[in-house]
């Protein structure tokens, strides 16, 4: 007889209207069938009971489920009882499978702090050469996925400029010392948008400037730099499931990362990308420039001696030289799929 065993999962729901509910219960389902590969054969969901706080009273989450064709078993709805200090507008689930060796619980957004040992975060790295297309690519897919967006080049970028502010050379030892003790680089996130603020300002404009690209690379190559900045991106990327882009970042801030990509393409389509990006915000710059410092930036960022640029030896190559952004999404989401699938 094959093995019966019971899946278990929560999410949480943003606000009590039909829609928001009908989401985030779907959201939750789906993800419990695609973790568990229940549409395989043999692969068996028996039934489901689905029950949620007395908060949430816009609609049955199982009647969301029931009318999404999600999940191909009896479902039943039930209200739990108002407990004093219990986890708010959560929706919790029980799904009876045949035939699963191991399987595998969800936890996701709010809910998760019910179960810390099942929720370890997922990450995403992605790393390669400037103009790559990385920062693009990497916002769109975690919007998609439903995950946090940290751009790594921004946190040296902050760097480069306090640097340069405090009029510090790259030979000054010392110096760079002193003032990475009194630098204060934190990454806020609001809504989702990274916001990086160098000792309390918000320096997003600054930093994208052509200027401190090349301070960025110099500084990005001293240990001391790259250790401040390595721990504050593992810090950030335990507690919550996070794509990550840089040069890096499946070498050295998540060797273990379980989705891993290298993204590069011919150096004549990044600069083109490099220059649109600057002209389009204003900036006058002219093309050779553009490619001539952007050559001169890979070449420091893969020759430094610590943690130079290279493609981890497990993270999958996508030249996007012939690709649009769509076709580089598709092919990177359809990995990640795999991936989730046999993470826990
Ligand atoms: O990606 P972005 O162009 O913003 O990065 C600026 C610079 O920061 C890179 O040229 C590189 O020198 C450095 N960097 C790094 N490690 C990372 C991210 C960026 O050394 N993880």
């Amino acid at each position: 007889m094959d093995k019966i065993s019971v899946i278990r999962g929560a999410t949480t729901v943003k606000s009590d209207t039909a829609v928001d509910i009908s989401e985030s219960v779907k959201e939750l389902v789906s993800e419990i069938v695609a973790k568990n590969g229940l549409n395989e054969k043999g692969r068996q969901p028996i039934f489901c009971i689905i029950s949620s706080t007395s908060d949430i009273t816009a609609l049955y989450p199982a009647r969301a489920v029931r009318e999404s064709d999600i999940l191909n078993c009896p479902l039943f709805s039930c209200l739990e009882p108002p407990i004093k200090d219990s986890l708010p507008m959560c929706i919790r689930v029980m799904i009876q499978v045949s035939g699963i060796n191991e399987i595998k619980h969800v936890y996701l957004r709010g809910a998760k702090v019910l179960r810390p040992d099942l929720c370890r975060p997922f990450s995403v790295a992605v790393d390669g050469p400037s103009g790559a297309g990385k920062s693009t690519i990497a916002k769109l897919l975690a919007k998609r996925l439903n995950m946090t967006y940290l751009d790594t080049g921004a946190m040296y970028r902050a760097i480069g400029l306090k640097m340069h502010n405090c009029g510090i050379s790259l030979d000054d030892e010392t110096g760079i010392l002193k003032v990475l003790d009194n630098t204060d680089v934190s990454v806020e996130f609001e809504n989702d948008v990274q916001k990086v603020y160098l000792d309390g300002v918000d320096v997003g404009k600054e930093i994208r400037k052509h200027y401190v690209s090349k301070l960025a690379s110099d500084f990005s190559a001293i240990a001391v730099v790259r250790k401040k900045l390595v721990d504050m991106q593992r810090k950030i990327a335990s507690r919550r499931d996070c794509i990550l882009d840089g040069r890096d970042i499946g070498t050295k801030v998540l060797p273990d990362s379980p989705a891993k990509f290298f993204l590069t393409a011919s150096v004549d389509v990044r600069a083109k990308r490099r220059f649109d990006e600057l002209t389009a915000k204003g900036e006058k710059c002219d093309f050779e420039t553009v490619k001539k410092d952007m050559q001169s930036r890979d070449y420091n960022d893969s020759h430094r001696k610590v943690d130079p640029l290279k493609k981890a030896a497990d993270a999958i190559e996508i030249d996007s030289s012939d690709m649009d952004i769509e076709q580089v999404i598709e092919r990177m989401t359809e990995e990640i799929d795999k991936k989730r699938r046999c993470f826990q």
